[in-house]
Formats: structure tokens, sequence, C-alpha cells
């Protein structure tokens, strides 16, 4: 089959360009922006050429549910910029992870996972996985010492979401992943959050990135998708998946993600410097009790996020002052945010996790998570920020 192997020469591009040059083969029309692909097969000048192709003595496309070059584009230059040798692209984030734990693992094999995670994620590993014989076990994300006791020798992989969903807690990825390979075990990274343009897993020693690209990878809310990327050895397995399971990436959202890829840095940039505004904002006014956010100062993990990201992203939890009615007079007094529980795009959301994204909980299970009924959750988008600001302002200054 096609091998992804990337052109050495872009070794020496740096992100900003390997998100806009990285992974496009020009075709003999000599097109300037990426092709779109949409066919499910391909044909062979002779029988021979054929029986090749199946066969995989001669690399090429057979079917889209194993290449398709339009979906390669996106791989390429996704993998260029997480700095990894490999990566497959899958038909969401949920696909990405369920076809690296149907690759990696078998019954009897264990994961340890930080507690504050996608909570799909969470149903994936307990409901779906648990069916066959993996079982996980969850860990407070930036203590070390407890993931150390949650492993034992079953244990094969370690998944974090960092910086966390809603509450912005990070964990050190080089001492995990110092952690996970002293005791033989993978460690995943979702780095959803921020992206290569502010995080790069990899190159602090995690062994595999995923991605929803639905997120920020398009970045404007247009389309699902998603993409696992590390070494070559694991990613072989996660494309069999992909290839005989199905979970694959359409051309034309490829396409779209190919695109997005092109904007990620400067949208990054920009989405980082207005949530970090915001949340310095949010922190002074009268009828806020509690901001969360890796950029401030004051956060318990500032240090370690400022070492290992380049950015802290564009999530800020905000607790107000009083309770749930309070919380939901502010979402209710919004005229421009949307009240939605996604996030990744240039449209600023804003929600209340205890009902809407966190509240299939148990009381119990949202106090341990730190989901408060006072907690609310804005993804900073890229519209001006005192319009942001101004669209908060209206429920927050009616609590004081
Ligand atoms: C949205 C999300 C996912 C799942 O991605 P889909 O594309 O919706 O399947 C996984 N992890 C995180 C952190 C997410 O925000």
């Amino acid at each position: 089959m096609e091998t992804d192997m990337l052109d050495p020469t872009q070794d020496e591009w740096n992100l900003e360009t390997l998100a806009i040059r990285a992974g496009h083969d020009r075709t003999q029309e000599q097109e300037h922006s990426e092709p779109i692909f949409p066919t499910s097969s391909f044909v062979y000048g002779s029988a021979a050429e054929a029986a090749r192709k199946f066969s995989g003595d001669e690399p090429g496309n057979v079917y889209s549910r194993f290449t398709n070059p339009t979906v390669r584009t996106f791989e390429r230059r996704l993998a260029a910029m997480e700095g990894g040798e490999r990566c497959v692209a899958t038909s969401s984030g949920m696909a990405a992870i369920l076809s690296t734990a149907l690759a990696l693992l078998q019954a009897g094999d264990e994961i340890v996972a930080s507690r504050s995670l996608f909570g799909s994620t969470v149903s994936l590993f307990d409901k779906y996985l648990g069916k066959f014989g993996i079982t996980t076990r969850y860990v407070e994300l930036s203590d070390l010492d407890a993931w150390e006791v949650a492993m034992t020798p079953a244990t094969r992989l370690l998944f974090a979401e960092t910086p966390s969903n809603p509450l912005s807690e990070v964990v050190d990825i080089a001492a995990l992943a110092e952690l996970a390979h002293r005791h033989d075990a993978l460690l995943a990274i979702d780095n959803c959050f921020l992206t290569p343009a502010l995080q790069r897993p990899l190159s602090l020693g995690a062994d595999l990135v995923i991605h929803s690209a639905t997120k920020y990878l398009d970045g404007q809310g247009r389309a699902i998708g998603g993409a696992v990327v590390g070494r070559d050895k694991e990613l072989e397995e996660v494309f069999g998946v992909v290839r005989t399971c199905g979970p694959c990436l359409s051309p034309f959202n490829a396409w779209i993600f190919t695109k997005g890829l092109e904007t990620l840095n400067l949208r990054m940039k920009a989405h980082a410097a207005s949530a970090l505004e915001l949340a310095r904002w949010l922190d002074a006014h009268p009828a806020v009790e509690k901001v969360h956010y890796s950029g401030l100062e004051s956060h318990p993990q500032h240090q370690v996020a400022s070492r290992q990201q380049q950015g802290f992203g564009a999530v800020v939890g905000v607790e107000v002052k009083g309770g749930r009615e309070q919380a939901w007079s502010v979402v209710d007094a919004t005229r421009m945010l949307s009240i939605t529980g996604n996030l990744g795009d240039a449209k600023t959301t804003i929600t209340h996790p205890a009902t809407t994204t966190h509240g299939r909980l148990s009381d119990e299970q949202k106090a341990t998570a730190g989901i408060s009924e006072n907690l609310l959750r804005i993804a900073v988008g890229l519209e001006n920020l005192d319009d942001i600001k101004a669209d908060l302002a209206r429920g927050l200054d009616a609590l004081v």
C-alpha cells in the first residue's frame, strides 16, 4: 500500500510553512490549490497492474476506504505539523480513539486515563471497550503519583487530554511519557484543545496524538473528522483498523481540514490571545468567583503549561458568584455568543457544563470532576474581543 513517508526536505520548514505547503503532490494538471478526489475506487491500465495493486506489490490507490489522495494530503500535512512519522485520518475524533484502541489493545489490557475526559471517550472506554475485557482506571490529570499507582503490569495505554475541559488542568507530558515508557506502556495525548500550533506532544515524548479535526483543525464548525499521529509502527496497525473496519475520512471533509490547517497557526494565536485577555478581565470582575485558565499566573499548573505549550488555548472556565440560577442568567443575557456545547469555532460559544456536557454525571462525579453549578465554559472565538466582553458583561453586571 501507499506509504506516507514525508518529503525529507520538509524537515527544514517551520510549522507555519508546513501548514500551508506540506503533503500536496501536485498532479499533472498543475493545480495550485489542493484538489478533491471524490471517487470511491481507482482504475488500472491492465489486469496485471490491478493484481499488483491489490496484492500490495505495487503502491497505489485501490479503494477510498484504504487510501484517497485528498485524505492523504491532510494526513501528511498534519503528520508534518505534529512531527510524527505518519498520520491516519478517521471519520470523527471518536473514530480516532476507537481505531487506536482496536489497533493497539486486546482483552485483558488496561488503560489509565485522566478523569476529566471528553464524555464520549469515557463511554467508549467503559461501556464499549469494557465489553471486550479492556478496563480503564481514572486518575487526577495533574497528579503523576496517582497515574503510577493506578498502573499494573497489564497497563498498555495512558490516555490524557491536556489542558482539560472545562477546568484547564495540565499534566507534564514529558514526565507522563517517561512514566509510561518505564512501565512498557504507550502515552496518547488528545491534542484537540491546543493543536500542533500550540502544543506538540510527540516532541515531549508522547507516542500518539489524537485529534478531533471537528474542532480547531476545521475551525469553522463545518465537518466531522479525526486523526491519529505517531510512529509508523503503531500507525500501520491503526491504518489496518481503518482500512478494514471502515471509519475512514471522506475526501470532502479531508479537503476542508487541509484548508483549515493553512490558517491554523494564525487562528490559534488569535484565539489564545483573546482568551488570555478575557480570562484576565473575568478574573477582575466582581461577579466572578474563580477563573480556570492555564494562562493565568494563579493557575496551579501555570509553570508546566508555560513550558510545554506555545499558548494557553481558547477555553476558559469561569465560576460566577452564586449557583445555577446566576450561571444561567449570564448565559441567557447573551445576544451574540452561541449557547452550545461545541467548541473550536470562529464563533464564541458558552455552555453550562453541569446541565449539558457533564449533565449525565452523578452529583458525586460532578463534585470530583470540579463541575460545579456556578461554572460556565466559554470557548473564545475570533469575534472582536470588546463585543465578547460586552455580551458577557450584560449578565455579569446584573449579578453585582
Ligand atoms: C470533540 C472531542 C472529541 C470527539 O471528537 P468528534 O469529532 O466529535 O468525534 C474527542 N476529544 C475531545 C477533547 C473533543 O473535544
